[in-house]
């Protein structure tokens, strides 16, 4: 099967200044390149569908590629635990180069006659996922002394006395006055 993030190219980088639109939706990670985050990070399945919409404008020696990604993620929310989703929506606006020096991580090269435009779509998505999402803005999240989820019901939970003030009380009681 073709590897739909492979762009021939070498036609619009012969007649720089060109350019070319493309527009796909491919498997996130059909190769299993990339391993599961943890549970409690949000992640992209493999096999999601992520949508590719960009300009490809050649230069001298590159590629300037331009456009937005979309891409399906899910993760649990940070204080309820519920499981939560959404579909993420980058801007991106990156260049291929043809050489590049040693080090170099503003760029991603490009090949002679192709460009693979899967490392570009790969990071955007991931650095973009929300790090710690929310089922909702003003979840309550659970209690933390009997685990109920105060969305949906409340109890009669009393956040346990610092210590120090515990031993106050009982000195208090000890030389309680009258005596
Ligand atoms: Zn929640
Ligand atoms: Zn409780």
């Amino acid at each position: 099967m073709a590897n739909p993030y492979l762009v021939p190219v070498a036609h619009l980088v012969r007649r720089a200044p060109a350019h070319l639109d493309v527009a796909f939706e491919a498997p996130f990670d059909a190769a299993h390149e990339f391993a599961p985050r943890g549970p409690a990070e949000s992640d992209v399945e493999a096999e999601a569908g992520v949508r590719v919409s960009l300009r490809l404008e050649s230069f001298s020696g590159g590629l300037r590629a331009r456009g937005r990604i979309e891409a399906p993620w899910h993760g649990i929310c940070r204080r309820c635990s519920v499981p939560v989703s959404g579909v993420l929506s980058v801007g991106v606006d990156e260049r291929f180069l043809a050489e590049r020096v040693a080090g170099d991580e503003e760029t991603y090269p490009l090949g002679e006659d192709e460009v693979d435009l899967a490392p570009l779509v790969h990071d955007a998505i991931l650095l973009e996922l929300p790090l710690a999402p929310l089922c909702r803005d003003d979840c309550q999240g659970l209690c933390p002394l009997c685990g109920i989820d105060r969305n949906e019901a409340s109890c009669d939970c009393v956040a346990p006395l610092d210590p120090r003030w515990a031993m106050l009380d009982a000195l208090r009681f000890d030389e309680s006055p009258g005596e």
